[in-house]
């Protein structure tokens, strides 16, 4: 029996440096601890401006790869080049993905409406404090609607248009309206997260494997299903209620009487959720939160046959993404306790050998849905908002400030699905690291539940 430790690996879903694109290197941020590849792959590093040049730059290319920039070719920085665009009810088009609103005072309102096709998401960017290259995300939403955003902190702000990264840089167009707002809305001060348990959650089949396991397992799981409930209540209050005011997000047992206000919804659910499955049930794009249950260099004895991509988690329905801005107060997730168990004699892992482990993974993969569910994206760290949910075998994690991560995945052909094996995950998935977008959770928590709606 291959035991051994349960789903130790994750899936290195970092992001692979565009090697052969023409890309524009922006440099390091210091202070972030990812590794300089991973700075390359942004809407705006694909912009082909330091290839101006072509025959120059192919062989240039030829013989070095991309040119660096020069100080006479230096890129625009659109956190500090740009002009603002100023108020006006009349649409303006835009081309760039960050459009600078310019400074606004603490008790500003706006209202933004970003116009277009083959947007996904709408975000408010504060300048960063400490690089004049990025922003902090302090809002979002989404396209073709209004949104109104309350300034909390004085700041230079910029909107982010998130196009469908598949997009190139020539293909996007978008039109936006900024007004000043008036109405003085408030969003709610707290969002309530209501975690709820389906039956048979943890043993059917949840962690039982359904080929192979003995009716003593199963039996063992019934036992310690009240432990192991006790245990993820326990560490998401921990990660999200810990210390006073540590999040404004208020993790609530579906036991415990319901909030008066709307609230969001996660359920542990028994399935087990492949990525065929997902395929055949949800039609569109890979589900965000999907990994292998195990790496080759941890589980290097692990045949084939026992990597089936499988889907831990995701926001409702059908691998929704990230409530850019929190605009949805009761939005759903789910994480799938089947999913933590492989079938079949070989591919089991020892899942019940640890009651410790299984509390820190199935936790983890809820927090990070709330992550979701409130509004923040993937980060290429090792934290609670990195895609795979599997680190947290290893130890505890915290949501940390870091560099967003999108997908230019693609829908998944049923005839690549059986060979989905590590490589081949990354590459359906393509992740793009935005060096410009900073995701700061404790800064985003703080502007979100106090000033934008
Ligand atoms: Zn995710």
């Amino acid at each position: 029996m291959n035991k051994g430790n349960l789903i130790s690996g994750l899936l290195d879903s970092k992001a692979r440096p565009g090697a052969n694109r023409c890309l524009r290197v922006l440099p390091p941020l210091p202070g972030l601890s990812i590794p300089r590849a991973m700075y390359r792959l942004t809407p705006r590093a694909m912009d082909l401006r330091p290839c101006r040049g072509f025959v120059m730059s192919v062989l240039i290319l030829l013989a070095t790869g991309c040119p660096s920039p020069t100080t006479s070719d230096k890129p625009t920085n659109p956190f500090r080049d740009l002009p603002a665009i100023g108020f006006s009810a009349s649409p303006k088009d835009v081309t760039e993905d960050i459009v600078p609103l310019g400074e606004l005072a603490a008790g500003d309102e706006i209202v933004v409406e970003v116009i277009g096709q083959r947007i996904e998401a709408v975000l408010l960017l504060a300048g960063d404090s400490e690089f004049d290259n990025a922003g902090r995300i302090a809002g979002g939403g989404s396209p073709n609607r209004s949104l109104v955003f309350r300034i909390v902190e004085a700041a230079r702000y910029f909107v982010y248009i998130q196009f469908d990264p598949r997009l190139a840089t020539f293909q996007r167009r978008a039109q936006i309206v900024v007004t000043r707002g008036d109405s003085e809305a408030q969003p709610p001060p707290r969002q309530s997260v209501i975690i709820r348990f389906a039956d048979g959650w943890l043993s059917e089949p949840g962690l039982w494997d359904e080929e192979d396991g003995t009716g003593d397992e199963q039996a063992l799981l019934e036992d310690i299903t009240e432990v192991v409930r006790a245990g993820i209540m326990e560490r998401l209050g921990a990660i999200f209620d810990g210390a006073p005011d540590k999040t404004p997000i208020d993790i609530v047992d579906e036991r415990d009487p319901l909030p008066s206000g709307l609230y969001s919804t996660v359920t542990f659910s028994p399935r087990r959720v492949t990525v065929l499955d997902h395929q055949r049930e949800c039609t569109g794009q890979l589900p965000p939160d999907i990994a292998l249950p195990t790496v080759s260099s941890s589980m290097a004895g692990l045949s084939d046959e026992c990597r089936a991509p499988v889907v831990f988690g995701e926001v409702l329905e059908c691998g929704g993404r990230p409530d850019a801005g929190n605009r949805v107060l009761d939005d759903e997730a789910v994480v799938y306790v089947g999913s933590f168990q492989g079938r079949g004699e070989n591919c089991r892992f020892a899942v019940i050998n640890s009651v410790n482990n299984v509390i820190l993974a199935l936790a983890r993969t809820a927090a990070h849905e709330i992550g979701h569910l409130v509004g923040l994206y993937h980060v290429p760290l090792t934290d609670i908002m990195e895609r795979a949910p599997t680190l947290s075998f290893q130890r505890e994690l915290d949501f940390n400030r870091g560099q967003i991560v999108l997908d230019r995945g693609r829908p998944l052909q049923t005839s690549e699905v059986d060979n989905v094996i590590n490589g081949g995950l990354e590459v359906l998935f393509e992740p793009v690291v935005l060096t410009t977008i900073i995701q700061d959770p404790e800064f985003y928590f703080r502007i979100i539940f106090s000033g934008t709606r």
